[in-house]
């Protein structure tokens, strides 16, 4: 007879199988650890001597994740077989994992108040990475040698087995805090903690303090009225807190507290933070060491949350918190969850380094920032070597190369085929939409990927003069809307070919934020139950941009809540999608839909989406961001 368990896990990345494994190790419990497409299976004898006291130290080892879900076990009477997969084993940058918190925060270890302490399956490993191979004299911390403590445990520890950026507070990075007069440091436990304790009370008494964290610089400050807060990050110390502070679902709590500790854009509830942030707002749960630390220090002082801005090495505070080992940060990245859905939005930290398992060998690729070589993905200066027979390079990217075998592609086109690939759909027919800025609708042949509905140009610069010749009666909305927006009609009539489709409907409809992230806020403010009806489509199944701003402008016209009319546009925008989509699958009896593009991660849009197009199942990507950054995988199949 077998034990088996089973636990959902939606990702190829191995730091959760890690985690297992080292636990195994630890327990000697005999035991399979099998990573399939979406679950981790481990199977074990049912009479395991050791299997109890291993599922009691998983039970507490193993961290909350946005990519676990339900779990189920069984018994077997033949020992089953799976399917495994190529795990992602690079290093990632991760929050810590409950065995290095609770080191961390135990006074007796040698990592007391050691903001780095890491492991093989946590915390910041990619930000001390100079190049591949993955080994410590390819890191920043190849000055530093480890203890003899430390060296034993690489062979005692599982979890620290051979690890290549091991150290401590004896061997470790040593932490300045500089102020205007006086310089203090830290070297040993009392004075680590003390310098988190002063940090914390200067923030407390409205002091900013800029901190070099493992994953950027920050500047920390207590929120207020008076504060800057345009881009700034919630940071809330107590996790007890969240829910008195913010309107959360489960999910998003879970997701705050995993130890991905994504970004989240969530809704304010305690009045507190309703002044602040008026309606939602950019929210996360302390991240790396540094962080973790602080916010320790900040909870003793009763301190629920702070705020932070990601900054420049120059910008200027109270006290600045340092270390002298230079650091390479990632962007944050954000996560969007509708009900059981959870979607990478954008961002680098998490999603790469990735490795592919069946690359395009001699393919060198480029785009968004990003190469894909030989099975690797990651920004060019961490390759020694680039081996490559042909060059692809994206249209946007700014790459001039002497080289005889290049392509150039559209990003479009490889994020389709990122998810197709992603979802082992390459050889079926398939429908994509890509709406970021443009909206695309595409179509695979099994081949390659076709622009069959392509966005119309859009030119900022003749707004009104468009919107004039638009249709018989058009003017009079236009010299209406002069009369009465005077200045309004100035600044759009001023705007120059940079500002895209969402750039000017922010501007438009008023908006504090004149982004596409400002339009999305502001729909989240909009508590009724249906939305207008946004004119969007005029002639031939394509979108027009102008119909679509007169629009609005009618709607200003009649002093339309600008709430309501940011979750119509959305709510139209679902409509339109879905009818072209409707047409164009059953045209081309495709039975596969795709969806990519940043534009999707929006709570309206998506809820529209699912209403309309549900029985499609249409498919977005899982180890990559929707939007940017999912190209450079779909470079492998162009
Ligand atoms: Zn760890
Ligand atoms: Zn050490």
């Amino acid at each position: 007879m077998y034990f088996v368990f089973e636990i959902e896990f939606k990702s190829n990345k191995s730091y959760i199988s890690d985690i297992i494994k080292a636990i195994a190790k630890k327990i000697s419990v005999d035991l399979d650890i099998n990573h399939t497409k979406d679950k981790i299976i481990l199977v074990s004898k049912k009479d395991e001597p050791e299997l109890e006291e291993f599922l009691k130290d998983l039970e507490s080892n193993l961290p909350a994740s946005i990519n676990l879900g339900k779990s189920k076990h069984y018994l077997a009477d033949e020992k089953p077989e799976f399917e495994t997969i190529v795990e992602n084993s690079l290093p990632l940058d991760l929050a810590l994992c409950p065995s290095c918190q609770k080191e961390m925060f135990d006074v007796s270890s040698r990592r007391y108040y050691y903001p780095f302490t890491s492991c093989n399956c946590c915390g910041s490993r990619h930000s001390f990475l100079e190049q591949y191979p993955y080994k410590r004299k390819n890191s920043t911390m190849k000055f530093l040698s480890p203890c003899q403590a430390c060296q034993n445990e690489m062979k005692e520890n599982p979890l620290r087995r051979d690890y290549p950026l091991i150290s401590c507070i004896d061997c470790g990075i040593s932490l300045k805090m500089l102020d205007k007069k006086d310089e203090r440091y830290a070297n040993d436990k009392g004075s680590y903690r003390k310098l988190f304790e002063v940090a914390a009370k200067a923030i407390s008494k409205g002091k900013v303090v800029i901190m070099q964290t493992t994953f950027g610089r920050r500047k920390f400050f207590k929120p207020t009225q008076q504060s800057e807060l345009d881009k700034s990050i919630l940071l809330i110390t107590d996790a007890s807190k969240l829910n008195e502070h913010l309107m959360m679902v489960p999910q998003e709590f879970n997701a705050l507290l995993s130890i991905e500790r994504p970004l989240l854009r969530i809704a304010t509830k305690s009045t507190e933070l309703k002044k602040l942030y008026e309606s939602s707002l950019w929210c996360k749960y302390p991240d790396d060491g540094m962080s973790m630390l602080l916010a320790k220090e900040l909870m003793t002082l009763s301190l629920d949350f702070v705020a932070y801005k990601e900054c420049e090495d120059d910008s200027d505070g109270d006290f600045l918190i340092d270390f002298d080992i230079p650091i390479k940060t990632q962007n944050d990245f954000k996560l969007f969850i509708n009900q059981d859905i959870k979607l990478l939005i954008s961002g680098e930290r998490l999603i790469y380094p990735q490795t592919i398992t069946n690359p395009k060998r001699g393919r060198l690729s480029f785009a968004n920032d990003f190469i894909s070589v030989d099975g690797v993905i990651d920004k060019i200066e961490y390759f020694s070597k680039l081996p490559a027979s042909e060059v692809y390079i994206e249209n946007d990217e700014p790459i001039e190369l002497e080289f005889e075998n290049i392509y150039k592609f559209d990003g479009f086109k490889a994020s389709m085929l990122s998810v197709l690939a992603e979802h082992d759909r390459l050889t079926k027919k398939a429908i994509g939409v890509h709406f970021d800025d443009k909206l695309h609708f595409l179509y695979y042949n099994q081949k390659e990927v076709i622009d069959i509905v392509s966005p119309k140009e859009f030119n900022a610069k003749s707004l009104f003069e468009n919107i004039t010749n638009l249709r018989n009666g058009s003017d009079r909305l236009v010299k209406n809307f002069k009369k009465k927006f005077p200045d309004l009609y100035e600044r759009l009539d001023k705007l120059d070919n940079k500002y895209n489709i969402f750039d000017v409907t922010a501007i438009l409809l008023e908006l504090e934020n004149e982004s596409f992230d400002g339009i999305s806020a502001t729909a989240l403010t909009f508590m009724g139950k249906g939305g207008v009806q946004i004119d969007i489509k005029v002639e031939d199944n394509y979108f027009n941009n102008y119909a679509y701003i007169a629009s609005l402008m009618s709607y200003k016209l009649t002093d339309a809540d600008a709430g309501l009319l940011c979750y119509s546009i959305y709510e139209s925008f679902g409509d339109y999608i879905a009818d072209i989509v409707n047409q164009l699958m059953n045209k081309t009896k495709s039975t596969t839909l795709t969806l990519s593009g940043e534009t999707f991660a929006n709570q309206a849009l998506w809820g529209r989406i699912q209403r309309n197009l549900a029985l499609k199942k249409p498919i977005l990507n899982v180890n990559y961001p929707i939007g940017h950054g999912n190209e450079i995988y779909g470079t492998n199949y162009l």
